[in-house]
C-alpha cells in the first residue's frame, strides 16, 4: 500500500532530563532516554507511575517543566501540538462519536488541509490497512471494541506522523482480542517500521511487542533494556517482581565452587548461584527466581534444594500456581505445568537450578 511506503519511519527521539511537576508533586522526574528511528519503545509500569503524563508531553497536551524532547536533534517541546507531527491512539480511542469512520479517518487531513480527493484516498488506504475499509460509512457506536480500536490507529497513521504514540490501545479488549490485536499491531509496526512510542501496565504485552522496554515506577526509570534483558536480568526488586519474578532471598556471597557463588541467606541456607559479572564475592544481594524455574523433585540430591508446604493451589489450565511456605518460612511462588497433582497441606521438595536464580541488588 501506498501509504507504507510513505510513512516516515527515520525519526528518532530524544527525552532529555524532563521533569513534570503538579503543584508539588513531581510526576515524572527527571527521564533522559533515547528512542532509535523505528524503534518500539513500550513505558512499563504499575498505574500511576507517570506514563501517560510522559507520552502527553511528547504529543503536546502538556508541557514539560523542565527538559527537553527533540525529533531528530530538534526541539519540539516548545512548538504546538499540530506541528509535531505525532499519531496518538488513546485509551478509549476518543472517536468521534457524530462522525462516520471515513470522517474520522479523515479528520486529521481535513486539519491540515489535504484536498478532498486526496483526502478520501488516503483514508480509504489507511482503512484497508486495518482492513476496514467494508465498514467506511458506519458510526462508533456501531463498531465493536477492537474496531474502534483499529480506526483509532487509522486515524493516526493517515497523517503520515514521524512518531506514533500508543496509550494502552488494548486494555479495552477481551483477552482473546487483545491477543490478536497486538498480533497485528506487531506485524503492522513490521511493516511501517515507524518509531513507536507504547505505554502499558501490562508486561506481556511490553514483552512481546517491544524492541525496547523502559521500566518505570513513581516518575523515575528504573532499567531500559531489550525484553530478553529486562526479562533475565532484571536490575533490581521492582523490576523483577514487576515482571512477574518471586521467590525474593536476602543474603550474601559467601565463597565460591565450580564457577558458581555461595550465597548464603539470611535465614541460615545456603543456595549456589551462577557467577555474573556485576556481583563479586562479599556483595549483599537479592536471590530471585521465576515460579516456572523452580522444579519440584522426587528425590534429595543434597545440593540447592528447599522443602517447603503448600499453601494455596491455584490451577488455571494448562498450568497450576502453588504458594508454598519453605522450612526456613519464606514465601515461595511456584508453577508447575499440568493439572494440581499435589493437594493442600502436601509437602515438595524443590530444586533451584543455579543457572535460573538471578542476583540482584
Ligand atoms: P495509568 O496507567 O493509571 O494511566 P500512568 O502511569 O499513566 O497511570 P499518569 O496518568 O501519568 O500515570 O499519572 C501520574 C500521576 O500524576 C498520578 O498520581 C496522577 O494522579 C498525577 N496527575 C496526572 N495528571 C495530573 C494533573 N493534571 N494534576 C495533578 N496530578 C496529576
Amino acid at each position: 500500500l501506498a501509504i507504507m511506503k510513505k510513512q516516515d519511519a527515520s525519526t528518532n527521539v530524544l527525552i532529555h532530563e524532563v521533569t513534570k511537576t503538579f503543584g508539588d508533586a513531581t510526576v515524572v522526574n527527571n527521564i533522559t532516554l533515547g528512542i532509535e528511528k523505528g524503534e518500539f519503545m513500550t513505558l512499563l509500569g504499575p498505574s500511576g507511575c507517570g506514563k501517560t503524563t510522559l507520552l502527553s508531553m511528547i504529543l503536546g497536551i502538556l508541557d514539560v517543566t523542565t527538559g527537553s524532547i527533540s525529533f531528530n536533534s530538534q526541539r519540539i517541546d516548545y512548538i504546538p501540538m499540530h506541528k509535531r507531527d505525532v499519531g496518538m491512539v488513546f485509551q478509549n480511542y476518543a472517536l468521534f462519536p457524530h462522525m462516520t469512520v471515513m470522517k474520522n479517518v479523515e479528520f486529521g487531513l481535513e486539519m491540515r488541509k489535504i484536498p478532498k480527493g486526496e483526502r478520501k484516498r488516503r483514508a480509504l488506504e489507511a482503512l484497508e490497512m486495518v482492513q476496514l475499509e467494508h465498514l467506511a460509512n458506519r458510526y462508533p457506536k456501531e463498531l465493536s471494541g477492537g474496531q474502534q480500536q483499529r480506526v483509532a490507529l487509522a486515524r493516526a497513521l493517515v497523517v503520515q506522523p514521524k512518531v506514533l504514540l500508543l496509550d494502552e490501545p488494548l486494555s479495552n479488549l477481551d483477552a482473546k482480542l487483545r491477543k490478536d490485536m497486538r498480533l497485528q499491531l506487531k506485524k503492522l509496526h513490521q511493516e511501517l517500521g515507524i518509531t513507536t512510542i507504547y505505554v502499558t501496565h501490562d508486561q506481556e504485552e511490553a514483552l512481546s511487542l517491544s524492541t525496547k522496554v523502559a521500566v518505570m515506577a513513581a516518575g523515575k526509570l528504573q532499567q531500559v533494556g531489550t525484553p530478553r534483558e529486562i526479562f533475565l536480568k532484571p536490575k533490581n526488586q521492582f523490576v523483577a517482581d514487576f515482571i512477574g519474578y518471586g521467590n525474593f532471598f536476602k543474603g550474601r556471597l559467601t565463597g565460591e565452587q565450580a564457577g558458581n557463588f555461595i550465597f548464603q541467606s539470611e535465614k541460615g541456607f545456603t543456595l549456589e548461584v551462577r557467577k555474573d559479572t556485576q556481583h563479586k564475592l562479599g556483595d549483599s544481594v537479592i536471590l530471585t527466581i521465576k515460579p516456572e524455574n523452580i522444579r519440584i523433585i522426587n528425590q534429595k540430591t543434597g545440593r540447592n534444594e528447599l522443602s517447603g508446604n503448600i499453601v494455596i493451589s491455584d490451577y488455571v489450565g494448562n498450568i497450576t500456581g502453588y504458594e508454598i511456605l519453605s522450612e526456613y518460612g519464606d514465601p515461595l511462588k511456584l508453577n508447575a505445568l499440568g493439572a494440581d497433582s499435589f493437594p493442600v497441606g502436601s509437602e515438595l521438595m524443590l530444586y533451584f537450578d543455579p543457572e535460573h536464580l538471578v542476583m540482584i541488588d
